[in-house]
């Protein structure tokens, strides 16, 4: 930490990073700024403020990561925080295949808890090449007999990093995948798919990128690196047609596609594609910092939005109670290196957040569990 307390300032604009006019009315501070990891405000706004510690109604957590559900142990865990947070369902996102799917399934059967549980299935994508493709699908009816329910959640490794047996970039869109999706479209499965990262992970890491800290904190966050990575424009495209390709499949896009800088974008591949589907994961803070277009946009696509958390940290989920069900302003997000602002509630109406919670996911996933959930899944 002792370079954060040298005054950072000249020597930025010595190393052209910085613009020369960096404070206002050309001014520059007297004493040595604090660097951006050692300024914390306290906010002196003081407004009505409503913890929302328990979801208003029962929901479907498309996102689960809950760690491997083999132990009675885990399985009461997590279901004990489930019960807290109002969260009836969860997919287990993490995906898992063959021997290792089976054995959770059976687990949580035995523990008693398969209405409060529900699988989704991997896909090896690693080194395909010729024939690969009718070998994935194979052991995806194999994993859909089993119990799974869906697919993925598709790691974002896929389009970024997984090669082809041929050492090339597996692109989204390679035909030799063709038949995995058709086999989900004709089994009736979602494919739950996460595709790059936010759009400034792409760009390169200078003061103006919105996301500096996470980038500087995670460097295997970076993805600016031309000469290994496609732009983000170019994957996003490549999803595009994917999705064009398959209109049987119905497609989940995790954490929002990505899209919630620029929820006009998600909008414009709802409108073209009615198979799309969007969950809400690890972007909170985007829609936290647009309550009233956002709130436009979930009323409008209240058909598409599935809610989804992504890390199992029971303690994080109210964020999310908070920002849907309230009209709170400027509260605290939980993770100060996604965002450096605050957050606002979007004030969602009931029947707008009954579908987002459950209605959504009762309807796209199939056999779900519709115990504990006010109409029984009808939206
Ligand atoms: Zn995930």
């Amino acid at each position: 930490m002792s370079s954060a307390r040298k005054p950072l300032i000249p020597a930025l604009i010595l190393a052209g990073l910085a613009p020369v006019a960096a404070c206002a009315q050309d001014r520059q501070p007297t004493i040595p700024p604090p660097s951006i990891v050692e300024y914390r405000p306290r906010s002196t706004l003081v407004v009505p403020e409503h913890e929302v510690p328990r979801a208003r109604f029962p929901v479907v957590d498309l996102h689960g990561h809950p760690g491997n559900l083999t132990s009675a142990g885990t399985i009461e865990r997590v279901v004990a925080a489930m019960d807290e947070l109002n969260v009836q369902v969860m997919v287990q996102a993490m995906p898992s295949s063959g021997e290792r799917l089976r054995r959770q399934i059976a687990a949580v059967r035995e523990a008693g808890y398969e209405d409060r549980f529900v699988f989704f299935a991997d896909l090896n994508l690693r080194n395909v090449g010729p024939g690969s493709g009718q070998r994935i699908a194979a052991q995806l009816e194999e994993d859909v007999r089993a119990g799974a329910v869906g697919i993925g959640e598709i790691q974002k490794g896929f389009g970024l990093t997984t090669r082809k047996a041929d050492g090339t970039r597996l692109q989204l869109d390679d035909p030799e995948l063709d038949v995995v999706w058709e086999t989900a479209g004709r089994l009736g499965i979602p494919v739950f798919i996460h595709t790059g990262d936010p759009a400034e992970f792409f760009e390169p890491l200078d003061f103006e990128n919105e996301r500096w800290l996470e980038m500087a904190l995670f460097p295997n966050r970076q993805f600016n690196d031309r000469s290994r990575f496609p732009t983000f424009d170019d994957l996003m495209a490549e999803r595009d047609r994917l999705i064009a390709k398959h209109p049987d499949v119905t497609w989940v896009l995790a954490h929002m596609g990505w899209h919630t800088q620029d929820l006009g974008r998600l909008g414009e591949i709802f409108d073209r594609h009615p198979n799309v589907h969007a969950e809400v994961g690890a972007i909170l803070y985007d829609l936290g910092r647009q309550p009233r277009f956002a709130r436009a946009f979930f009323e409008r696509y209240s058909d598409r939005i599935l809610f989804g958390k992504d890390s199992f940290r029971p303690e994080e989920y109210p964020y999310y109670w908070r920002v849907f069900e309230t009209a709170d302003e400027y509260f605290d997000y939980y993770r100060d290196y996604h965002a450096f602002w605050k957050l606002y509630g979007m004030d969602l109406p009931d029947d707008v957040l009954r579908a987002l919670y459950y209605g959504n996911a009762l309807r796209i996933i199939p056999n779900m569990p519709t115990e504990g959930f006010p109409d029984r899944g009808a939206s």
